[in-house]
């Protein structure tokens, strides 16, 4: 397809009709795309460069932009910055610029014989994006690959290569409206089977290329624990008492600690390849060397293992507070950290051994499995679990997990149809957590919609947060409350600087919200939040099926910036909320 062509499919996703009609659009544009195509056009659309997994990292940012810009038109600086301000986008910016003055002024191309605008197919435009991701490049030859493709775009091109540079498509398209884009392109597609799929192997470009080259059956061959790429973890659903699990769970269950860490997912290939992942698929090879170096001695089989990283004090044999494990490095200094934060892995499950996938097995197989797997050692160890059939002995257990200062309890089906259920918020998996069961010092992950401006001390940063929570169903966030406790001077500092990169000039499509705040974003920042109550609200716009209107009273950021789960899935659902508005809520505000 030519890039030309699949900016006109961005440009009608974008619009009004376009938007509402999201899954025909892509489903018109799938028709058109050669197999080669389609990962790019997906990847793209998702506003990423691949898988999230495995994907490039271009690193590049509005103001390296600005100077890019400046040197491929001959337009000074201080100008192209007045102008980036007054359109609050790059790309309207070289939109707007190349309709402006014409891609021939183009200082490198105005003496030269070259025809400018040549038609760029997307695989080309998207090959640069690879080049651009190689490490070491320098500021110059990343200008160079710019203006290659830059001085062949047109407008409309220029506007979605450069969004696309930095990350800012913001379409609003997402892997749930590929997966029923695909369905409906697939006359055979059944929609669960496609999401199973994705579950899988963690890339939706992979099963949509799969399935339209090999159609439905490809797919089902794609539905396996490929051993070295992440599979979407298994949740839990909450409930709020011990009676409670009755509903979801007849005979009997397993209890277990609820770990307050970090979910690791650790892969070991059968020939040795160890890598870690978190629960977004991110990697944490690099940032647990000591889990690394263990399961590269204790193993010599493949191996897929689920479980919780915390941070541990071997001399008191206690698990740490979540904070001290946040003190473990992402990049720098990651040695310091391993000693200074030792962790342990406690392991739950195990998803693949030795050429074999355990996920199909009921949780009784696949824990002794999982015991006969784990060698004696001290960095990872196999959870504890207590069975029982009596739900007075969650509530018991609980009141044990909340003296031992524990996040809660896990409770786990033990029938033979309790599987692992990938990517899914099972109800083979319940969480009792030690604030349900009394007041509402529960916790939500609600993500930043919007914010306002400080005032007095907090000046020059946003000082109030807008947050929402997700409605799976619309597919639509919905505004829940204002935020603006709990937060430190450098909280504020931080988060003011990372939302500058992800706002938007609009309220996205997919927001829901009466209230109107300084500023929208894009939808990214996942933060735990703690409240008194939920009430009536007469300003929100999180609604139950009666069309009542709630919204958390007195939210207060807990401090946990929840960086491992990312935006929709991670954050509280309109269920959830509304789950728990039956225990907590209270009058109108
Ligand atoms: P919360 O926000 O309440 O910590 P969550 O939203 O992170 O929970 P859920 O799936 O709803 O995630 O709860 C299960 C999570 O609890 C798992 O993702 C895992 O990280 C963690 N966990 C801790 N201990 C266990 C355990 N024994 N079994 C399964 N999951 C556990």
């Amino acid at each position: 397809m030519l890039f030309s062509k699949y900016c006109e499919y961005l440009e009608e996703l974008q619009n009004e009709s376009g938007r509402l009609n999201m899954i025909e659009t892509l489903n018109r544009m799938l028709s058109e795309l050669e197999l080669s195509d389609i990962k790019p056009a997906i990847y793209l659309s998702l506003g990423s460069f691949g898988p999230d997994y495995d994907k490039l990292v271009l690193g590049i940012k509005d103001k390296f932009l600005l100077t890019a810009l400046s040197k491929l038109t001959g337009i000074p600086g201080s100008e192209i910055k007045s102008l980036y301000e007054k359109y609050g986008d790059v790309g309207d910016l070289a939109e707007n610029l190349s309709t402006k003055i014409g891609v021939q002024t183009r200082v490198d191309d105005f003496f030269s014989d070259e025809t400018v605008n040549r038609e760029l197919s997307l695989s080309k435009v998207y090959e640069s994006f690879s080049k651009l991701a190689k490490e070491g490049l320098s500021n110059n030859a990343k200008i160079e690959i710019i203006g290659d493709i830059d001085s062949n775009l047109s407008a409309l091109e220029k506007k979605y290569y450069y969004r696309a540079l930095v990350g800012k498509l913001r379409l609003g398209v997402k892997e749930s409206t590929w997966i029923a884009a695909l369905a409906k392109y697939n006359d055979e597609g059944d929609k669960e089977e496609i999401e199973y799929a994705y579950h899988m192997t963690s890339d939706i470009a992979l099963v949509a290329e799969t399935a339209i080259s090999n159609g439905m059956e490809g797919v089902r061959a794609l539905c396996h624990v490929h051993v070295g790429t992440p599979i979407h973890s298994m949740v839990a659903q909450r409930i709020s008492s011990g009676e409670e699990l009755r509903k979801w769970i007849q005979g009997e269950f397993a209890i277990e600690n609820k770990y307050d860490g970090y979910r690791i997912q650790i892969h070991r290939t059968s020939n040795g390849i160890v890598t870690l992942w978190s629960r977004n698929q991110e990697s944490y090879t690099n940032q647990f060397p000591d889990i690394l170096e263990a399961v590269e001695k204790l193993f010599n089989k493949s191996v897929v293992l689920d479980g919780e990283v915390v941070a541990y004090d071997y001399e008191n044999d206690k698990v740490q507070n979540f904070n001290i494990l946040t003190q473990r490095s992402r990049k720098y200094g990651i040695e310091e950290t391993v000693k200074q934060v030792p962790v342990r892995v406690f392991l739950f499950d195990i998803l693949h051994i030795d050429g074999k996938d355990m996920i199909k097995h009921p949780y009784l197989t696949r824990r002794e499995v999982l015991k006969k797997v784990i060698p004696e050692n001290d960095i990872m160890v196999v959870s504890d679990i207590f069975r029982s059939s009596d739900p007075e002995d969650a509530d018991l257990q609980l009141l044990n997990a909340k003296e031992t200062n524990q996040e809660g309890i896990m409770i786990k089906d033990l029938s033979e149809e309790a599987i692992y259920e990938p990517g899914k918020r099972s109800f083979f998996w319940l969480k009792y957590k030690a604030d349900y069961s009394n007041n509402l010092s529960d916790t939500f992950d609600l993500v930043i919609m919007g914010a306002k401006h400080g005032k007095g001390k907090r000046a020059g940063v946003f000082g109030t947060f807008l947050m929402g929570i997700y409605d799976r169903v619309q597919e639509t966030y919905h505004t829940f409350c204002y935020l603006g406790s709990g937060f430190s001077e450098k909280d504020l500092e931080e988060l003011t600087a990372e939302l500058n990169d992800i706002r938007v000039e609009e309220k996205p499509a997919d927001y829901d919200s009466v209230v109107v705040p300084d500023a929208w974003f894009f939808p990214h920042i996942i933060l735990e939040v703690s409240a008194a109550e939920i009430s009536d609200s007469p300003v929100h716009t999180v609604r139950d099926s009666d069309g009542k209107a709630y919204a958390l009273r007195f939210p207060r950021y807990t401090g946990k910036r929840r960086t491992d789960k990312s935006v929709p899935d991670g954050v509280t659902t309109l269920d959830e909320v509304v789950e728990i508005s039956k225990h907590f809520r209270i009058g109108s505000n």
